[in-house]
């Protein structure tokens, strides 16, 4: 009895460490039978950790199994397998998770985590390939994380030029949406910076495309939301790196100068990004937004309470040995004219990786206090330029300051329509400018629902008012809804699914070709 004990407890630890049992019904058994299954994890560790993410708000069925690839050829098999079944089960890229509402979740199909292959030879790294004649690029694995993307090109003095505010996000995840931030306005967002993807099909076909190769896939896959291949490969456009960055923030007390002035600098050359949020009463103008000194706060602080909204402005300017002793008086010469509050005008000067990487410090603070980690009720918008005045009045003034917590970060700024590439898959305003919002609120694990339903009254206060918003890294959960934001794109969108991704496998977690 105590040799068939020990046996079957042997047995018992070594198949639940290398997460074979117990085989999930929905899975087929023969599943096991390929070179993958030592890399599949059915244990609820495994399961727990893959339908979670940033955004905290919903809780789908976990999924059957987690692949950790450790090579392409991994990802491959499993969608291939999935594919050539007669009814197969959903697969979901996973990059960091940082979604809001379980877009990178497959309750009971198959997460792919793909930052697996970053610790194997066999996925496709970083590569960086310097042509100062027909262009420099980088080719980095779908799994990569931006900041990694940023280091490596800085080695040979080079950079991509299209950011998003935080850089610990995957080349996979951003590229599915749109990737936007300060530099958006003069280079578009990233996915206009992608000269190259190599991506695996829901056929289970990795193709290689471009503007000119398989160019159909490559503009479904670059806004795609997942839905039409992952992405393994991107080759990304790279630019010269500048060293340093003078930062400069300004305030406004009046919306309209604050945005009149936003329009204006990004219609002229010269400036390296723009954005712009909102300071609120009981907000800290400590956030990570901003450069202010600390000596600063108080009189920052009064003109907060003064005005109960202030807005601030934010621009910076690239330079480097060649330029530092003209980039003042340039600066000086761009911000002319400007209608900022007099005194209101706050410089810093950081390298170019401290100005990128500037959330990641703000992240540690925020994890050291217990305060990273917990929901994010946001509500991210592109709203019509002709708009944004009534967007002002009824939001910022009206609904926002309702409730009165105010712990996060609302930004707004303007970007260019003909900066994006109508023939991807994002969908934007018809206008030629139109500003991004973000109501990026954090909440206590019990308090989040008030914002949510704030986020619902902002959203129907849009509706109500004819202001044609398009939400950006929403989740919908219905068809007719999912139709409504891609307007005319739909049908694109929907025979590019039946191209490229036929049995509906992947992304299920967006809820497009499985919702109601
Ligand atoms: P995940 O959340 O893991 O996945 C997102 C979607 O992409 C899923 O549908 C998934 O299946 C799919 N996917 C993942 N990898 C691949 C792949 N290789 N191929 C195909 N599909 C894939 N966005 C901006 O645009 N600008 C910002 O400034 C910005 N700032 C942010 C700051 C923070 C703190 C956070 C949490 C998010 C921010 N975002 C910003 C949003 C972010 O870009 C998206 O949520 C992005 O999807 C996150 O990347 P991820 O690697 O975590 O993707």
């Amino acid at each position: 009895i105590s040799t068939s004990f020990i046996i079957i407890s042997v047995l018992s630890h070594f198949t639940s460490s290398i997460g074979l049992r117990p085989w999930p019904d929905v899975l087929p058994n023969e599943l096991q039978s390929l070179d993958i299954a030592s890399r599949l994890r059915v244990d609820p560790d495994a399961t727990r950790m893959a339908s979670r993410d940033f955004g905290k708000l919903v809780h789908p069925p976990n999924p059957a199994a987690v692949l950790y690839p450790s090579s392409i050829e991994d990802i491959a098999s499993l969608v291939k397998f999935s594919y050539n079944r007669s009814s197969p089960f959903s697969i979901a890229a996973r990059g960091q998770g940082h979604s809001l509402r379980g877009q990178a979740m497959a309750p009971h199909g198959v997460v792919v985590e793909m930052r697996s292959l970053n610790n194997c030879s066999r996925g496709s790294g970083i590569r960086v390939t310097k042509n100062p004649i027909s262009g420099s690029y980088a080719d980095a694995g779908g799994e990569q994380l931006w900041i990694d993307v940023l280091q490596a090109t800085l080695k040979h003095g080079l950079a991509p030029v299209s950011w998003t505010d935080y850089l610990y996000l995957t080349i996979g995840g951003t590229l599915s949406n749109a990737g936007i931030s300060g530099q958006t306005f003069r280079h578009g967002p990233q996915i206009s910076n992608v000269y190259e993807m190599d991506v695996l099909t829901g056929k289970g076909e990795l193709v290689t495309c471009s503007k000119d190769t398989n160019s159909e896939l490559f503009f479904a896959v670059l806004g795609g939301l997942g839905q039409f291949g992952i992405i393994i490969r991107a080759r990304i456009a790279l630019k010269p790196a500048p060293k340093r960055v003078k930062w400069i923030q300004m305030l406004y007390d009046d919306f309209s100068t604050f945005s009149r002035d936003q329009e204006h600098l990004i219609s002229i050359n010269g400036l390296d990004y723009l954005e712009g949020s909102l300071l609120m009463q009981n907000s800290s103008p400590n956030n990570w937004r901003s450069s202010f000194s600390p000596s600063e706060y108080p009189r920052i602080s009064s003109l907060i309470s003064k005005n109960g909204i202030i807005y601030c402005l934010e621009v910076v300017k690239y330079y480097d040995e060649l330029t530092s002793h003209t980039v003042d008086e340039e600066l000086q010469e761009l911000l002319k004219g400007l209608n900022f509050l007099p005194g209101f005008v706050f410089t810093k000067d950081v390298s170019l990786v401290d100005f990128l990487n500037r959330v990641h410090s703000e992240e540690l603070n925020l994890r050291a206090k217990g305060l990273w980690d917990v929901p994010h009720p946001w509500l991210n918008l592109f709203v019509p330029g002709s708009r944004i005045s009534d967007f002002n009045s009824g939001v910022f003034r009206d609904i926002l300051p309702k409730i009165n917590q105010t712990t996060g970060t609302f930004l707004v700024y303007p970007v260019i329509r003909n900066k994006w590439d109508d023939r991807t898959s994002a969908v934007i305003p018809d206008e030629d400018i139109f500003y991004t919002v973000g109501l990026l609120h954090s909440s206590g694990a019990d308090d989040w629902e008030p914002l949510e339903n704030q986020n619902k009254e902002i959203l129907k206060f849009c509706d109500k008012a004819g202001i044609k918003i398009k939400r950006y890294l929403s989740r919908y959960t219905t068809k007719k809804d999912w139709m409504n934001h891609f307007g005319p794109k739909w049908r694109t969108f929907e025979d590019r699914k039946a191209q490229f991704d036929p049995k509906m496998i992947l992304s299920p977690g967006q809820q497009i070709f499985n919702s109601v």
